[in-house]
């Protein structure tokens, strides 16, 4: 490959993923707002029209501001690369700091930083406007920026460190350096699956045990029918940020914790809060999660090789707008490369994991019907879209390429003919 060819190449798909990622949004916007006027008929005594109207609106506003995003990306992604922003930037470090490592975690920070505070204006307005709108935000601008502050923070004590460790893999452990850092990487997931709700969650939120006895016993019942263990029932202050509802849960083994949002607890009967978390134990007992770590491993060890391969060839570095340095110290700019080319040419891929996610779902949904009750879920999942003001009637094409969850139309329906 010549580094001409490899411009071309990159350039090609940059458009390509971009008209591809517009083409879907307008039709999804399109589609939403050609069934505005009708809530769909199974669910036409379920939510009432000025709900599915609302859902439309905040949709396509999403969508809308998405559009602006997506645009922006492919812009700041263009500007980094071909355009010799990287170039410019590892210049500038560089009669800093000579080619240190101290130049290598320089250049990744400032890559960070800078991606960061272009993005910073449209996060604002999604949260005070968009989501200020449509009656979600609840957030106050100064916890904003005090998220901001501490997200920062924690960003860099994790990552500097595990970024030291790979860059000094990089340059010091040989030929096969992606195999240790893949292996610490892994290390590093696992770790922080167990511990990331001891040691990170409490920083942003509050977590207090499950008060509600008559729920608790109820979520203990379905617990023992369907053999799960687990630490302890949490409710966590979400509505300090949001009124969006959800309920997740964190750790291993027998220290699994079940956390929920108190905007579910709210809106939700005990019943259809035992569907729900029925079908979160779902994806425990069926060995999604584990399926979807053991993925996610196998993953990043094809494209950690790939890395490996990449770094030593020229025409990488000249092909994206970068001279590499002649004394080594390259490491640093190949891993951002590569997370700026990575996603360009995967994009296209992405409907493989939407698909093996959305039959995910139905087998949850099934395992709830089957432990739990199934009206309880339809129920549970009518009043969260209505809440959430999810859309009922997504584009069949833009929901195929993205959504991680078939629409609740599809699935209501297949509870129904089970
Ligand atoms: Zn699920």
């Amino acid at each position: 490959m010549n580094s001409s060819s490899f411009s071309l190449l990159f350039a090609a798909f940059l458009l390509a993923t971009l008209a591809v990622k517009l083409w879907l949004a307008s039709r999804h916007v399109r589609h939403v707002a050609l069934h505005r006027d009708a809530v769909p008929a199974q669910f036409a005594h379920k939510i009432p029209l000025a709900a599915h109207q609302k859902a439309a609106d905040y949709t396509i506003a999403k969508t809308r501001l998405k559009i602006v995003m997506l645009t922006l990306n492919a812009v700041v992604v263009l500007g980094f690369t071909l355009l010799g922003g990287l170039q410019w930037l590892s210049e500038q470090l560089v009669s800093l700091l000579d080619s240190s490592m101290t130049y290598q975690l320089a250049l990744v920070a400032a890559v960070t930083v800078i991606s960061g505070v272009i993005d910073l204006p449209i996060d604002y307005y999604k949260q005070f406007r968009l989501e200020e709108k449509f009656g979600f935000n609840k957030m106050t601008p100064s916890l904003f920026f005090t998220d901001l502050v501490k997200h920062s923070l924690v960003g860099a004590a994790i990552g500097l460190p595990l970024l030291w460790v790979t860059l000094a893999l990089m340059e010091q452990a040989g030929s096969l350096w992606w195999l240790y850092a893949w292996l610490i990487w892994c290390g590093f997931q696992l770790f922080m699956l167990g511990f990331y709700q001891n040691l990170i969650a409490p920083l942003f939120n509050k977590f207090t045990p499950l008060e509600d006895d008559l729920l608790r016993a109820r979520i203990e019942g379905l617990m023992q029918r369907v053999g799960f263990a687990s630490k302890g029932l949490f409710v966590m202050d979400g509505s300090r940020r949001s009124a969006h509802g959800n309920a997740y849960f964190s750790g291993f083994g027998a220290a699994k914790r079940i956390v929920f949002f108190d905007t579910l607890l709210s809106r939700l009967q005990p019943n259809e809060i035992e569907a729900v978390l029925a079908h979160e134990l779902g994806h425990f007992k069926l060995n999604h999660v584990i399926k979807r770590i053991a993925l996610m491993f196998v993953m990043s060890l094809a494209f950690l090789a790939l890395l490996g391969w990449l770094k030593n060839q020229i025409w990488f570095y000249q092909g994206l707008g970068v001279m590499p340095l002649m004394n080594g110290a390259n490491d640093a700019m190949a891993l951002i490369l590569f997370m700026f080319a990575l996603p360009v040419f995967t994009f296209l891929f992405s409907p493989l994991l939407s698909i093996m996610s959305r039959s995910n779902e139905f087998e949850a949904d099934a395992f709830a019907a089957k432990h739990s009750n199934s009206q309880d879920l339809i129920s549970a999942l009518v009043k969260l879209c209505e809440h959430n003001a999810s859309t009922l009637t997504p584009d069949p094409l833009h929901s195929a390429f993205y959504d991680s969850h078939p629409p609740a139309s599809v699935r209501v329906q297949k509870l129904l003919a089970a």
